[in-house]
């Protein structure tokens, strides 16, 4: 390679850090990241069974990976799979400036019936994927939905790209249980070909020469290596693509787990019921107990 430009330092291995890299002559973007103590203690507030901690740390990874590509630290991207009838009724995901946050909602009795591996349409029957994009200031707000279909999560969110971005885009996602530790990680490339918008750019995906070498070498990429901590980000670029005459590559936000519930905000929700329905979920005392899915926190509120 001719020119690795960076910032960062080659010596991190980008645990719970996105790192952005582009590859100026091929038209390509990507970004990979690599989820540690946020993962642990995101997953630590619930006490999951094996199957959902692994679903849930795959959405983790993919909304990490989404939320990196916002410029804005007011954008929030969210990502919410479901389904009516689903062994998983709903997983909820979503990241903000570096703060990321996500639950899952599932029958545990139907969950013990499928075993330890089931598939992504065990998981949820006929579902589907919604990812919202609410950027900040002019750029308002985005949604697309696709059915949930495919192997994985990451399946689903490409068919996101592609049918509501027309971004031709590949998202390979690893996901491992070793006892209580849960590992994840995952890459995302896309191209971005310039001057090429919607469905022309679509059409590129499967005849031009530029994402099909991109995609090649993508692809070789182990889920092995993605997990493996002593690799860092920045060396997996590098394994992938130093033949290229040139990558650049950013350094992202730190992720932290995020979670904006507060006894102020849980009183404003429940100041929209009815006083009958509140009167309803008054304890002995005249206190509303609230439970944040996403954290597991008690509330306690005089509303
Ligand atoms: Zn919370």
């Amino acid at each position: 390679m001719d020119g690795m430009t960076n910032d960062v330092d080659a010596a991190e291995t980008f645990s719970d850090k996105p790192l952005a890299f582009t590859i100026p002559s091929r038209d390509a973007r990507g970004r990979l990241v690599r989820l540690d103590s946020v993962l642990q203690e995101i997953l630590s507030a619930h006490d999951y069974p094996a199957p959902i901690a692994l679903l849930l740390a795959e959405a983790l990874v993919i909304a990490s990976l989404l939320g990196s590509l916002l410029k804005d630290d007011d954008a929030q991207v969210t990502m919410q799979a479901q389904t009516e009838a689903g062994t998983v009724r709903l997983l909820v995901c979503d990241y903000r400036a570096g703060e990321l946050r996500g639950y899952v909602d599932f029958d545990r009795e139907r969950l013990a019936e499928l075993g330890a591996n089931p598939s992504l349409f065990a998981l949820f029957g006929k579902g589907f994927l919604a990812i919202t994009f609410d950027g900040a200031g002019k750029q308002g707000r985005y949604q697309g939905i696709v059915p949930l279909e495919g192997e994985t999560l990451g399946e689903a969110c490409e068919t996101y790209f592609v049918q509501s971005e027309q971004v031709p885009s590949l998202i390979k996602t690893a996901v491992r249980l070793d006892g209580d530790t849960c590992s994840a990680a995952g890459l995302l490339v896309q191209h971005l070909p310039e001057g090429e918008e919607g469905r022309e750019r679509l059409h590129t995906r499967l005849d031009h020469p530029e994402w099909e070498h991109v995609m090649a070498l993508a692809t070789t990429l182990r889920h092995e290596e993605l997990l493996d901590p002593e690799l860092s980000l920045e060396a997996i670029v590098w394994r992938l693509f130093h033949e290229e005459t040139e990558v650049r590559t950013i350094a992202g936000h730190s992720l932290v787990r995020g979670c904006r519930c507060s006894p102020e905000h849980y009183r404003d929700v429940l100041m929209k019921f009815p006083e009958e329905e509140r009167a309803e979920m008054r304890d002995d005392e005249g206190i509303i107990t609230v439970d944040c899915a996403f954290c597991s926190r008690k509330f306690p509120v005089a509303a």
